[in-house]
């Protein structure tokens, strides 16, 4: 029987194969299994998208501890090694990003086996993000690229790679969304928290948490977002860290700034939904927004994913107060873009990706 092999590290890795299983189903002749490097482990990073988004228990983990980037790599690369000798899979699937995709691809593809990117050919074109390295290394390795927007594609034959190697699936991230809509709905956070009219914030990107002058300005900009409306901000465990450890935590101490840990899933897109607006670094929150047609300000230079700018609700912005605030204004005034969904953000990414890898494996 052949065997494809999905390996995830991340939250955001996560919360991209939740329906692979579903499709999987489908195809008896073909056995699914999931790899989990261990990249994120705490319960709010980690265990919860288990039990919030029905994953199954990864067939294999492991169990890669914290540390420095070049660490955490190399553990990974040893351990995956030693898993792909012992149970060798037709296909290696890594969606995404970080550390563990590539660190994945790159054992796979030194053992002779291929690899498929799920979220192919995105490019934020700035190096200085570990991320982006990651994106073109791994679609470096890859032997089959899956397509979410399509600037993914052109920038995939601007690389050299072959058109026949694509398969523009649609975005896998928004098949969550889609899948638990209707237990979104349910959530009573707003309820829980007091929440009327507020804005939702993530950050986590390096530009703008590890360095002391970057971060205090963002938690100033945070204070005079909160004097307009309430503001809940739920810390990523390296925003959290990096706060304690330049000692501003006094800078967000204000009733109207709700603080707290990262939201499960289902919490966190219905605050998105019923947001005035949100306001991130973070990749996946622009598409997300984007699908549900609410206000997304990114606070970056630039984004791999440019057709939350182009045909979505997201916008680029610097880390300078009057640029933010002056967004807000004409979100709150009305006079903020609408956006429409882009194309194949339909719920059946998955489906269409799945299709392609058995045919891959089987052909
Ligand atoms: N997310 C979540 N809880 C939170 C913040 C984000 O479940 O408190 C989800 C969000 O909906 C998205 C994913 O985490 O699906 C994005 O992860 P992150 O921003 O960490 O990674 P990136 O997309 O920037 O790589």
């Amino acid at each position: 029987m052949k065997k494809i092999l999905t390996c995830v590290g991340t939250r955001p890795n996560l919360i991209k194969i939740t329906q692979l299983d579903r499709w999987f189903a489908e195809y008896p002749q073909v056995q699914h299994a999931l790899l989990h490097t261990g990249q994120h482990y705490d319960d709010k990073m980690n265990d919860i998208f288990f039990r919030e988004l029905g994953i199954r228990r990864p067939d294999v983990h492991l169990h890669i501890p914290a540390g420095t980037q070049v660490q955490v790599i190399s553990a990974i690369m040893t351990e995956f090694e030693k898993y792909i000798t012992a149970n060798r899979p037709d296909l290696v699937m890594v969606p995404g990003d970080v550390n563990s995709t590539f660190a994945c691809a790159f054992v796979a593809q030194r053992h002779g086996i291929p690899v498929a990117h799920i979220e192919s050919g995105l490019r934020s074109f700035d190096m200085t993000m570990p991320e982006e390295a990651n994106r073109i290394l791994v679609d470096a390795l890859a032997d089959l690229f899956f397509i979410t927007e399509e600037s993914g594609r052109i920038n995939l034959l601007k690389e050299g790679k072959p058109e026949e190697k694509m398969v523009f699936t649609g975005n896998t991230m928004i098949d969550s969304l889609v899948a638990f809509m209707p237990v979104i709905e349910k959530s009573t956070v707003r309820q829980q928290l007091g929440l009327h009219k507020y804005y939702l914030l993530t950050f986590h990107r390096p530009v703008n948490v590890d360095e002391p002058k970057q971060l205090t300005l963002l938690c100033e900009i945070i204070r005079h977002i909160s004097q307009r409306a309430q503001v809940v901000f739920p810390v990523h465990p390296r925003t959290r860290l990096r706060i304690q450890e330049f000692g501003i935590n006094s800078l967000l101490a204000s009733p109207n700034i709700i603080l707290t840990e990262p939201f499960g899933y289902l919490d966190f897109i219905h605050l998105a939904k019923y947001a005035m607006a949100v306001i991130t670094d973070s990749g996946g929150v622009q598409e997300e927004t984007t699908y549900m047609g609410v206000p997304c300000i990114t606070v970056r230079p630039s984004t791999e994913r440019p057709v939350t700018v182009t045909e979505g609700t997201n916008t680029l912005a610097r880390l300078h107060q009057d640029e933010i605030l002056s967004l807000l204004t004409d979100i709150e005034n009305g006079n903020y873009k609408k956006g429409n969904i882009p194309k194949l953000w339909d719920g059946f990414a998955s489906k269409r990706l799945v299709e392609a890898a058995v045919r891959f494996v089987t052909a």
